[in-house]
């Protein structure tokens, strides 16, 4: 009987003590700065950063930039035009469409991804929903992926340039999220469908006359609002398939040319 139990009270003790070392780990983690540059706020939990920080760094991939707007991403886009021109005199024009085509093919979904947006459910991985956003990218919008490919090389620049304190995870998280949102702007998942309203009247015009039932035809439109995470997972996506073709070192070799000169 004995040995019955006592595969249920280890597995109990040792959940116990990975509390407890989370427990301790928080408390020391708890003594120490924010890592956000001049931020006087302890850190909280186990991330490096305090409670305000921690909420940005969630809510807009970053603790402190914000996704690019109006002007701002007008630029962005600009500047990495800028920098496929310069790695077209340094590589060789030729060279660099054949790796940003050879990226590009690799963007790819199936047409059957595409299902309607009210049919995109909760327990669905990350990964299946951002494949659900590119489906509609590629096929629903007829979106060209050599534009996801230059957006994602443009974005890497800009975060490079606006953030020179934090490592590449902060970084590379933040470019995701950037890239993520902005594709699923262009990819616009959404579905308008007819559907029966029926509505009963609720006065008659005489107390004999019996209620009237209207019944008609409206548009209803379906959207999907993705979450954060599934910004950061479609930019993911991107991410390794730019890793692979090398192509983030061109914008490396950029940014360094840049530095040199004093333009970054
Ligand atoms: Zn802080």
């Amino acid at each position: 009987m004995t040995t019955n139990i006592s595969w249920t009270v280890e597995p109990d003790s040792s959940r116990m003590r990975a509390r407890a070392s989370i427990r301790v780990q928080q408390s020391v983690n708890e003594q120490i700065k924010c890592d956000v540059p001049n931020c006087e706020a302890k850190r909280r939990g186990i991330s490096s950063f305090c409670k305000a920080h921690q909420n940005a760094h969630q809510d807009k991939g970053h603790p402190v930039l914000r996704m690019p707007r109006g002007e701002e991403r007008r630029w962005m886009l600009a500047e990495g035009e800028r920098m496929l021109e310069w790695l077209r005199e340094k590589h060789g024009a030729v060279n660099v469409e054949s790796w940003l085509r050879a990226a590009a093919r690799r963007i790819t979904a199936s047409p059957s991804m595409a299902i309607p947006p009210r049919k995109i459910d909760r327990r669905m991985t990350q990964r299946t929903r951002a494949e659900i956003i590119l489906a509609y990218f590629l096929h629903k919008r007829r979106g060209d992926p050599l534009t996801i490919i230059q957006l994602y090389l443009a974005a890497e620049l800009y975060t490079r340039r606006m953030d020179k304190v934090f490592g590449p995870t902060v970084r590379n998280g933040f470019t995701n999220r950037v890239v993520g949102q902005m594709v699923a702007r262009w990819a616009k998942v959404e579905e308008e469908r007819e559907v029966y309203r029926v509505s009963v009247e609720t006065m008659p015009s005489w107390a004999n006359q019996e209620f009237r039932r209207h019944e008609d035809l409206v548009k209803v439109k379906d959207t999907y609002k993705p979450q954060t995470s599934v910004y950061k997972m479609l930019g993911k996506m991107v991410r390794e398939i730019l890793r692979k073709e090398l192509l983030l070192s061109s914008v490396r070799e950029y940014y360094d040319h840049l530095f040199v000169k004093g333009e970054a």
